[in-house]
């Protein structure tokens, strides 16, 4: 199938194209130099805004812990759901959506890309169901590795090539992407009801702390040549005072850098960028993170962004999940997996009268719009923790219009608005930084070469918006943006159009992308690695690891590591 897109203003940054009228060839899925124009099915987007497909670097999408929470939360499905038509199934859900429905939500946006953040190992099969049930998008999933009993064994023994040597066994057994490190020890400590509380406290029985997990496994990383950086959600994350944690953890693998290439991904830093000692005091800590991450190029963000909605949050986080509880006094679940880590989800809903809950708005619009590079922060909800991924075409409109935000501003509460660095924030997003914020920089961090960009060889996952830059401003008009980002004039997924103004057309299975580490030396399964299974786990080797078959539209990328 050929198909040109004629007319568009191009924005694909990774290319250095701002805005230009041109043609995108597209060719049995990728992106070509030409096509032949008699055989070719055209497409005239006169006036509108064409991108690479969008894509999420962190949205909890799938496995057993968003479904614990679809199970906790009937209310959540009654005021949302989507009636089945020709070409699409049925589903329900405001902030976590069926599997079916959140690939459909997607796609309506122009995302063609989504990596679910928190897979717990021994709930990968899970996990996998789900992603092979969420269509319309290119898939990962990150292993929960930072508190797995061997990690903290290894490198509690300063084994650190015999920490990586596992860590990818663990990648490609789970069918991983990238490495996740939830409040690195904490999750440990928490199956003995205790946590950490900073980076230089004691794992218990480990004789590990936060700082040698976070050291190691960036190490390890590097290692192993992973694609991405180690993806981390700091200690005392939800803690009035975190901002220092989360420098901390920043600078604690600044000496690791190579080159100018990042060593570390710091998820969802909203919640780790709070200045005060208590909820009556909390102040924001964007600026003081900001001029950290404006000075150094190890670190890459994405921002965690609050709405004011109903939503569930859930995180590996236990000990976090139990202090919301406590908060809230709502119904929550809390969970131990074993010998690799934890998870907790409470529903949540933010209010614009609520002091801590406007200031947590500010703080995530700050930290974007005062970090000065695009390529360092990323659009984010952590869907559904500070919001459902839905609610993205606001967050557009919020970075590029100061009118958008005001409008907001005037309606949060007083003591926050006195208090928010919003007012004293003129700057506005271009339609070329909004690219960079929600798809190559995201693809770039991610280390996806054939995403995020709309050159030759490039995957052709595209996003035409119905926004004319020549005639609209969307500083102005930034109503007619968040609807012209809520659906898509079309989205393209692999050459076909899938979605065509908020009508999906077309059903597509999406890949699951997985890393198929080589080391030099595997690790053996000996009788002594299955003994530790029987010891460990409730569930022996045999059935452990996510075999092929498993997945249905497999997509392994080979990665050589240097072990
Ligand atoms: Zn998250």
């Amino acid at each position: 199938m050929e198909l040109l897109i004629r007319n568009g203003f191009v924005f694909d940054p990774i290319n250095n194209v701002d805005g230009e009228k041109m043609d995108i060839a597209v060719k049995d899925g990728k992106i070509v130099e030409k096509v032949n124009e008699r055989n070719a099915k055209q497409i005239d987007v006169s006036g509108m805004v064409v991108m690479p497909g969008g894509v999420d670097i962190h949205c909890h999408i799938a496995g057993s812990e968003v479904n614990t929470g679809r199970l906790l939360r009937p209310e959540d499905h009654f005021k949302d759901f989507e009636p089945k038509t020709a070409r699409t199934r049925s589903g329900v859900g405001h902030s976590i959506p069926s599997t079916f429905t959140t690939g459909y939500r997607y796609a309506r946006m122009g995302y063609t890309t989504i990596m679910n953040p928190s897979m717990p190992p021994l709930e990968a099969k899970h996990t996998h169901e789900e992603l092979n049930d969420t269509p319309m998008v290119d898939k990962g999933s990150y292993p929960l590795l930072g508190d797995w009993w061997f990690v903290l064994e290894y490198l509690s023994d300063g084994a650190i090539e015999e920490c990586a040597r596992y860590v990818a066994w663990m990648m490609t057994a789970t069918k991983g992407y990238a490495i996740k490190i939830v409040n690195p020890g904490g999750l440990e400590a928490w199956s003995s009801g205790r946590n950490m509380t900073s980076l230089d406290d004691q794992v218990p029985h480990f004789g590990i702390t936060p700082r040698e997990i976070l050291r190691g496994l960036c190490r390890t990383n590097r290692l192993l040549n992973l694609p991405h950086t180690i993806h981390v959600h700091t200690n005392n994350l939800g803690r009035p005072g975190n901002y220092l944690t989360a420098l901390d953890t920043m600078k604690c693998v600044e000496d690791l850098a190579r080159e100018d290439r990042p060593t570390i991904h710091i998820t969802h830093c909203q919640f780790c960028a709070f200045k005060g000692s208590d909820w009556k005091n909390l102040e924001s800590g964007a600026e003081e993170i900001a001029n950290y991450v404006n000075a150094h190029n190890h670190v890459t963000l994405d921002m965690g962004q609050v709405i004011f909605t109903d939503t569930t949050t859930m995180t590996a986080d236990g000990p976090f999940q139990y202090t919301l509880y406590e908060l809230t006094g709502n119904k929550w679940v809390n969970h131990d997996v074993e010998t690799e880590t934890s998870s907790g989800i409470v529903p949540f809903r933010y209010r614009r009268k609520s002091y801590v809950h406007a200031i947590q708005w500010s703080i995530g619009l700050e930290l974007a719009l005062l970090t000065k590079d695009p390529w360092k922060i990323f659009m984010t909800t952590d869907h559904p923790n500070g919001g459902p991924f839905t609610s993205y075409p606001r967050i557009i409109a919020w970075f590029m219009s100061q009118k958008a935000r005001k409008a907001t501003i005037k309606k949060i509460n007083k003591r926050a608005r006195s208090r928010s660095l919003l007012p004293s924030i003129d700057r506005e997003l271009s339609l070329y930084e909004i690219a960079i914020t929600t798809r190559a920089g995201q693809a770039k961090a991610l280390g996806l070469k054939n995403k995020g960009h709309l050159g030759i060889g490039a995957d052709a996952d595209l996003a035409i918006y119905n926004i004319n830059p020549d005639t609209t401003d969307p500083s102005k008009k930034y109503k007619t943006l968040r609807r012209a980002m809520r659906n898509a004039a079309y989205t393209i997924k692999g050459g076909n159009i899938v979605n065509k103004n908020g009508e999906i057309r077309r059903h597509e299975k999406g890949t699951t992308m997985w890393l198929d580490v080589k080391v030099s030396e595997p690790v053996q399964i000996t009788n002594d690695m299955k003994k530790r299974f029987r010891d460990y786990w409730t569930v022996e080797y045999e059935n452990y690891p996510v075999t092929k078959h498993y997945i249905e539209a497999s997509k392994p990328l080979t990665t050589k590591a240097d072990v």
